[in-house]
């Protein structure tokens, strides 16, 4: 049975647990991090392994049911493999969590087979241009010829659906769109394009710079005939059908068609804050529970307040908007 505490005030079900295993990253995408990076964690601020399972365990206890891995760049952490074994096998009411990952794909070619064999279910992997030019000057680094190797690596390691995420820039990648979803029509993979949102370290979102889910689409149906699918869930992408299928792209538009109202999602951040919403001002010390002698109901009880803070949406186009603190970095996406 689901634990009461997983409801919020709105009635939304939590069923989805983000957990960001590291803020650090080997890219330096323009969108979200300046060059010289961000001011990083303190080391003994973040979670161990052993930390962060027990958490991972309360929740799943309660009746989360998926488990997403996040960063920064979640394969940075050393010993990742074995985070995803001991989460994979955590028994909740529901049954074992699905574990799922978002990477920039990088130390795939190194990992993918083990993360599989430790039962990790799947990837979302970011990829924002196929041009190596734009590649290196969008992340800073010349590194798109791994990254494409790290995608082929998560496929051949059966980690499936390959699900490729791209935040959609004007004057940036936008006119990839048609190529960036051929890429993956061609592979078998899932295109995901998602609305950029006010994340970023810098601040430098403008909401009449940001490519609309509607302008995506306009470019798609000009190269394929696209229907709807119909319910969606909890899920953040609106999907539809290329062509009939089997092949389908998806468009994350979060700030355009809010989906807030069907929200599953609470994330515990890297130094052990949970936060009920990407867009959150008030973060639960969860890591001052584990630090202390703080029992698992005692845990339990702390994310069952934090939902309670949860609003019923981010608010992205109230004037009294104010963007977090925390850089998506530090969030996990
Ligand atoms: S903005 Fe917050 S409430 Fe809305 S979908 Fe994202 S995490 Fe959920």
């Amino acid at each position: 049975m689901t634990h009461p505490g997983l409801t919020d005030r709105f009635g939304r079900v939590h069923r989805d647990l983000r957990i960001s295993l590291t803020d650090r990253c080997s890219l330096r995408c323009t969108y979200c991090m300046p060059a010289e990076g961000v001011p990083w964690l303190q080391r003994d601020t973040m979670l161990s392994t052993d930390e962060i399972v027990r958490v991972a365990r309360v929740a799943v206890e309660m009746g989360i049911t998926e488990i997403r891995l996040t960063g920064g760049e979640p394969l940075l952490r050393a010993d990742v493999v074995d985070v995803v074994d001991r989460l994979a096998h955590l028994e909740g009411p529901l049954g074992r969590p699905e574990v799922s990952l978002t990477t920039n794909a990088l130390r795939l070619p190194a990992l993918a087979d083990a993360l599989h064999d430790a039962g990790l279910a799947r990837v979302n992997i970011s990829l924002d241009t196929l041009r190596r030019d734009r590649f290196h000057a969008l992340t800073r680094r010349d590194k798109l010829t791994e990254t494409l190797a790290g995608i082929a690596a998560a496929d051949a390691a059966g980690l499936a659906p390959v699900k490729i995420n791209a935040v959609a820039m004007r004057g940036v990648n936008d006119d990839e769109v048609v190529d960036l979803t051929q890429f993956c029509v061609d592979r078998g993979y899932q295109m995901r394009f998602i609305e950029q949102m006010p994340l970023d370290a810098g601040h430098t979102w403008d909401r009449h710079q940001m490519v609309t889910g509607e302008e995506i689409l306009a470019q798609l149906r000009r190269r394929w005939r696209l229907t709807e699918r119909g319910d969606r869930g909890a899920a953040p992408a609106q999907v539809w059908d290329i062509d009939d299928g089997p092949s389908s792209v998806g468009v994350i538009a979060s700030v355009t068609a809010p989906f807030c109202g069907t929200c599953d999602r609470v994330r515990l951040t890297a130094d052990g804050q949970l936060r009920a919403c990407l867009f959150a001002r008030q973060e639960s010390d969860i890591r001052a529970l584990v630090r202390g002698d703080a029992d698992d109901e005692a845990i339990a009880a702390a994310v069952a307040a934090c939902l309670q803070l949860k609003r019923p949406g981010h608010d992205i186009d109230d004037p009294g908007f104010l963007q977090p603190d925390r850089p998506m970095s530090a969030i996990g996406g």
